[in-house]
């Protein structure tokens, strides 16, 4: 019998593990060990309306201060886990603490990629994870006149668009032809960056930086603040805050020091249960042999951390209930909101259709392969996403026409 589970990691993964634990009946010791000094919240507000002064701080939180105590959970922040003793049995904490468990959850989320160039410490370069990185960024967008955002990703243009809101002059550099296009492909990834430009965002497409250079002041090298971002090209960017958002690498060290198995994330089974079966991962960090899709999948998304937990709950107490829900991500920029659903892989070969309207940005794309729909995306268009999914999941053959026909409902697609 599981007479403690072990959590390392309080983000919104590992609450929801404790959580769902608790709400499945499990009434043994329950342990969550979090770095952070702070107790377990959610990250999407903290380049969106957190960012932007308008969400509560007490908003991001994933449960009231009271809760823990209320459900028996010793939770306990400024805890690091620095190793894992899977022969007998503990986690080993910074301050030498070892807490024993019989089944411990890895739930370390993933840490943001810095940039390797030179003049990456200067002051004023910055990336955002934390709520504390968010307090941060907001003080300094206040501030800054003109912000440098390097990276096109979800997080890089959800801080041009707070940027932008604080009323600073913005630059984001991206790599490739388009922000997104890796993700979204050609036409939608285009879709997002006339959104941006529309909005008085200058974008550096093909492009990546140099170095980050100190700033003149009164004539001289301050040296330790940043006042540029020097390109490839040799362009020079002037900034008085850079924004560094490309990309985030799940944190393995903890598994990979312990010996489980471990690639692009730690390896689960479609029980979230790692290379030793005591051992599970969520979140972030699990790399999930996934039933429908058949292959094994690692996303950061905020709803895996969010569902991830039920299947652990279910696993520990010994229910046979693999998680199967296929890969959601949602984003808000200015007045664009969006939900994307489904999985493309990176393989390509897919064909994008358009039902709705491209120039008023109100449209569902799907993404297809073999006429099959494997991915699709609402913008600005709500109360699809089971549908989508539904369609998905049927993998029928849909013509073209009839995806792009707005009178057949989504619904209606897969019959
Ligand atoms: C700014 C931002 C915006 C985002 N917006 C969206 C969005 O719009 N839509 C979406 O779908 N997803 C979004 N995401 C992604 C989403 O937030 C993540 O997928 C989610 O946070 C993953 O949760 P997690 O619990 O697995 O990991 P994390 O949230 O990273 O939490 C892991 C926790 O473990 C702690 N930890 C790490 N190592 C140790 C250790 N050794 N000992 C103890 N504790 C440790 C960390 O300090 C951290 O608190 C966003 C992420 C960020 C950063």
């Amino acid at each position: 019998m599981t007479q403690r589970v072990v959590v390392v990691g309080a983000g919104l993964a590992g609450a929801k593990v404790a959580e769902s634990l608790r709400a499945r009946g499990y009434a043994g010791s329950l342990v969550v060990l979090g770095a952070e000094p702070v107790r377990p919240y959610e990250r999407p507000p903290l380049s969106k309306g957190y960012l932007q002064g308008s969400d509560e701080r007490e908003s991001v939180f994933v449960h009231p201060e009271a809760w823990y105590d209320e459900h028996d959970v010793d939770l306990r922040p400024d805890a690091t886990v620095t190793s894992l003793d899977l022969a007998s049995g503990h986690v080993v904490d910074a301050g030498g603490g070892r807490t024993a468990f019989d089944r411990l959850v890895l739930a370390t989320g993933s840490a943001p990629r810095g940039l390797d160039v030179p003049g990456a410490e200067l002051e004023g370069v910055v990336t955002l994870r934390t709520l504390a990185d968010s307090d941060r960024l907001r003080a300094r967008l206040s501030e800054a006149r003109r912000v440098v955002v390097v990276g096109g990703g979800w997080i890089g243009l959800e801080v041009a668009a707070a940027a932008r809101a604080a009323g600073c002059e913005v630059t984001v550099v991206v790599r490739g032809a388009a922000p997104l296009l890796g993700v979204l492909g050609p036409r939608m990834a285009g879709m997002f960056a006339a959104l941006h430009r529309e909005r008085g965002v200058e974008l550096r497409t093909r492009s990546e930086v140099r170095a980050l250079l100190p700033a003149r002041r009164s004539g001289s090298l301050d040296g330790t603040a940043v006042g540029g971002v020097e390109l490839l090209d040799g362009t020079v960017l002037p900034a008085d805050l850079v924004v560094v958002g490309v990309g985030a690498r799940p944190r393995v060290a903890l598994a990979e020091d312990a010996g489980l198995v471990v690639g692009d994330g730690v390896h689960v089974d479609a029980h979230l249960r790692t290379s030793d079966p005591r051992v599970l991962a969520v979140g972030d960090l699990a790399a999930v042999a996934h039933p429908f899709l058949g292959h094994r999948v690692r996303v950061e998304h905020w709803d895996a951390a969010l569902h991830h937990g039920e299947t652990v709950a279910a696993t520990v107490l010994g229910a046979d209930e693999p998680y199967d829900r296929l890969p959601y991500f949602f984003t808000d920029q200015y007045d664009l909101g969006m939900e994307y659903t489904g999985w493309t892989g990176p393989e390509g070969g897919t064909d994008v259709v358009v039902r709705g309207d491209e120039d008023a940005r109100e449209l569902v794309a799907f993404w297809t392969r073999d006429g099959r729909v494997v991915a699709g995306m609402n913008v600005n268009v709500w109360d699809v996403v089971d549908d989508l999914q539904a369609l998905v999941r049927s993998r029928a053959v849909v013509p073209p026409e009839r995806l792009a026909d707005t009178s057949v409902p989504i619904a209606d697609l897969a019959g």
